[in-house]
């Protein structure tokens, strides 16, 4: 007997008929006799329909009353769930994030989660009963609804499987897995069996949106055995594990792309101490994300200029924001680009192999794809280029680093 969490996305359960597809998945594991908790997330598409709603009002003095609208969509799909398990004769116990409960942090739209007591979840599933549990949502300590930011459910699900401890995690969606590369751009790409936690942290906050970043987290955390396959075929999927000795020879395992990237250029800035802090405090008292971070030296103790990229939502904002600035940061022209896309390696051998980064490079170089920005961390190396180069771009690295199918 195994403890297994099942998780399902939006797409799994978006009509009646795929809800009762997915109990067909979850009696096949019961049939194996295996031990079941359920985690969903709400039909796709009312999430969307919730938070336009909750728009029609200032989300900022209502973030209360915002997490207590989003967070009904789950409390509809796992009540229908539980309706459909009923039918094939499974006895499913629907339960919201109080119930449980999962206890998370102050923090509307975006809290943490802090607790969660299993007693329940555990008795139920000892006594062959099926908890479906609503994803996203919890309750702070002063008893009002919290939700865990887009994509939430998945850390839910990851959370509950390091309180039971159970045996795997998984995460039903609409891919069959994780691939070296997108396979929508990338005709090669293919299915990875395993992948790092590591790995899939830099993926995951690299935009692939498979799963939500914090998911990743809780699952390195807690080791906590996660596999992301497809609804639809239940067919084998990516693990998501520590990472072992064979993973370590691979240079590379994937190649990620995001086409959020905006760059902003500092020009003729008098070089001395506190000019970075002038520039970044008033962005991080915004809230506003910086990247990619270049400072180009000086001669003689002027003209440095500075170069970062930011989320192109907050473009506008961040260049007003310089403007205020203009005079404390004393730069002579701002200069900025809106169409680039951030080209990232991502692989453990990256550790202890050298020559990664120049091989990287000259694969671009030969396709004459021009590099704006390069950053490095000690698994990953991200350029930003043109965004017209993506697709050119991710196949040459694809090949170069010999990631193609067989
Ligand atoms: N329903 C929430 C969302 O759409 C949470 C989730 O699906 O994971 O973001
Ligand atoms: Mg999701």
């Amino acid at each position: 007997m195994q403890k297994i969490v099942q998780k399902f996305g939006g797409t799994s359960v978006g009509t009646i008929d795929k809800i009762k597809h997915v109990c067909s998945l979850i009696n096949k594991e019961i049939k194996s006799g295996n031990q079941v908790a359920v985690v969903s997330s709400a039909m796709s598409g009312e999430t969307n329909k919730l938070v336009s709603l909750a728009e029609n009002f200032d989300i900022n003095k209502n973030k209360l009353e915002f997490d207590m609208i989003v967070s009904t969509g789950e409390q509809v799909s796992i009540a229908l769930i539980s309706m459909a398990l009923k039918e094939i004769g499974l006895k499913g116990v629907p339960l919201l994030g109080w119930q449980v409960p999962i206890t998370g942090s102050n923090d509307f739209t975006k809290a943490k989660i802090d607790n969660i007591d299993d007693s329940l979840v555990v008795d139920l599933m000892s006594k062959g009963k099926i908890p479906i549990i609503a994803g996203f949502q919890g309750i702070n300590t002063k008893n009002n609804i919290v939700t865990f930011g887009r994509g939430g459910s998945d850390t839910s699900a990851v959370a509950i499987a390091a309180a039971i401890r159970a045996d795997r995690c998984d995460i039903y969606t609409d891919v069959d897995g994780i691939y070296t590369s997108d396979p929508r751009i990338v005709k090669n790409a293919r299915k990875l069996n395993k992948i790092s936690y590591e790995e899939m942290l830099e993926f995951a906050s690299l935009g692939a949106k498979v799963l939500q970043t914090r998911s990743v987290e809780m699952a390195m955390r807690h080791e906590v055995i996660v596999q992301v396959l497809s609804s639809q075929t239940g067919e084998k999927g990516t693990f998501l594990t520590k990472e072992d000795k064979k993973m370590e020879n691979e240079l590379v395992s994937g190649i990620a792309y995001s086409k959020d990237e905006a760059n902003i250029t500092l020009i003729n800035i008098l070089d001395k101490p506190g000019v970075a802090t002038k520039i970044f405090s008033p962005l991080s008292e915004a809230n506003i994300n910086v990247d990619m971070i270049v400072q180009t030296g000086s001669e003689n103790g002027k003209n440095i200029n500075f170069t970062y990229t930011v989320s192109r939502k907050d473009l506008e904002q961040t260049i007003s924001i310089m403007e205020e600035n203009k005079t404390d940061i004393e730069f002579e022209r701002i200069i900025t680009n809106n169409s680039l896309a951030k080209v990232s390696i991502v692989g453990l051998g990256m550790r202890t192999h050298t020559g990664v980064a120049n091989k990287m490079f000259s694969s671009l170089a030969s396709e004459s794809i021009n590099i704006h920005v390069i950053s490095t961390s000690e698994i990953k190396i991200s350029v930003l280029v043109d965004e017209e180069y993506i697709e050119k771009a991710l196949n040459a690295l694809h090949s170069t680093f010999k990631l193609d199918k067989k």
